[in-house]
């Protein structure tokens, strides 16, 4: 692959620590161009970059090809102008998050579990993220500040299951991980917890030896679900952080992804995904339709389109290897199983 991986200007990013990996990340569209060689759109990149920052950490960015304006990661996180456009059935919050909080930085969307947001950013900005407009400052910050949304945790013995969501749930630095895993398994109705992350893609040294020792430790089997969205992400060093993810008992990996037009929307595609996937140890999980956020119409494929795909896919490889094509309807209890 004729990536960026090789250029002298990234010979540093497979030593460079997670944190230094934060700080380093690319903040400008005007920066992602010059890396990458493409020509400067400081206008059209602007009115993207108004509604939503730019935010693309190295070890993605060395996956993209050079002088490639239609690279299948540049697209996830390079602005455009679209994203300043409103589209009929658009809006903020498409799924209705803000009428599920039940304490502050807690969701409850269905039955059985709650959603902690665990952290007000991550380590990708990713243009079609359906909590890009999510209200983050509302979410505990301080240690101090998860104590309410412990205490609601520990006061409701239908609660068996804690999602770990973002945000990132591992920006937080692992003492600080540790702190909370801690806390939530002294509630002994709580007998899973599940971890929604894409750092183990984007940024893959932030699955450090302390971080494994962490999650080896808790008494909770732990599903960890990953977010790629094309095998192109997944590369060598992805491998290694699956691996090492792999190694903790009783821990599940498995991976989201959403059906992007211009990015994985054909069968060969979304097969090589798959297949990547299963070659990490991975099991691809979910191909969520687009949620319609605003800004993000562009990235929308269709669902007759998006069924066909799925469908096309399941002639072609074994079933362990399609993922279930879902959407989320809020008013509804569960994720819909569209194929
Ligand atoms: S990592 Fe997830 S929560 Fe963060 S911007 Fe991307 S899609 Fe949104």
């Amino acid at each position: 692959m004729n990536s960026l991986a090789n250029h002298p200007d990234f010979v540093a990013v497979t030593t460079m620590t997670w944190q230094q990996h934060v700080k380093a990340a690319v903040r400008s569209a005007a920066h992602l161009r010059r890396l990458l060689d493409l020509p400067p759109n400081r206008e059209t990149d602007l009115v993207g970059e108004r509604q939503f920052a730019t935010f693309a950490p190295l070890p993605f960015v060395s996956r993209m090809r050079p002088r490639d304006e239609y690279d299948p990661l540049l697209r996830q996180v390079l602005p455009t102008p679209e994203e300043g456009q409103s589209a009929a059935g658009y809006s903020n919050d498409p799924n209705r998050e803000s009428q599920c909080v039940s304490a502050p930085g807690v969701l409850q969307k269905y039955p059985g579990r709650i959603l902690l947001i665990a952290a007000k950013s991550c380590a990708v900005n990713c243009r079609y993220c359906f909590r890009r407009a999510f209200p983050y400052e509302a979410a505990p910050t301080s240690l101090a500040e998860w104590n309410e949304a412990l205490a609601a945790l520990k006061n409701d013995a239908s609660i068996h299951e804690v999602v770990l969501s973002g945000g990132e749930p591992l920006i937080n630095e692992d003492h600080r991980l540790a702190w909370l895993i801690d806390r939530i398994e002294q509630f002994p109705h709580v007998r899973r917890l599940r971890i929604h992350s894409r750092f183990p893609i984007v940024i893959p040294q932030r699955v450090t030896e302390s971080l494994i020792q962490t999650l080896s430790r808790t008494r909770m089997p732990i599903t960890f679900v990953v977010h790629s969205n094309h095998a192109q992400e997944l590369g060598d060093d992805v491998g290694q952080a699956m691996a090492a993810l792999g190694s903790v008992p009783r821990l599940v990996l498995l991976n989201q992804s959403v059906l992007l037009k211009g990015i994985n929307d054909s069968v060969q595609a979304l097969a090589n995904l798959s297949w990547r996937l299963l070659e990490l140890g991975v099991i691809p999980y979910y191909l969520h339709q687009l949620d319609r956020v605003t800004g993000s119409h562009h990235f929308e494929v269709s669902l007759d389109q998006g069924r066909s795909l799925v469908s096309k896919l399941r002639a072609t490889l074994p079933g362990y290897a399609v993922p279930r094509f879902v959407t989320e309807i809020p008013e509804l209890p569960s994720k819909q199983i569209l194929l």
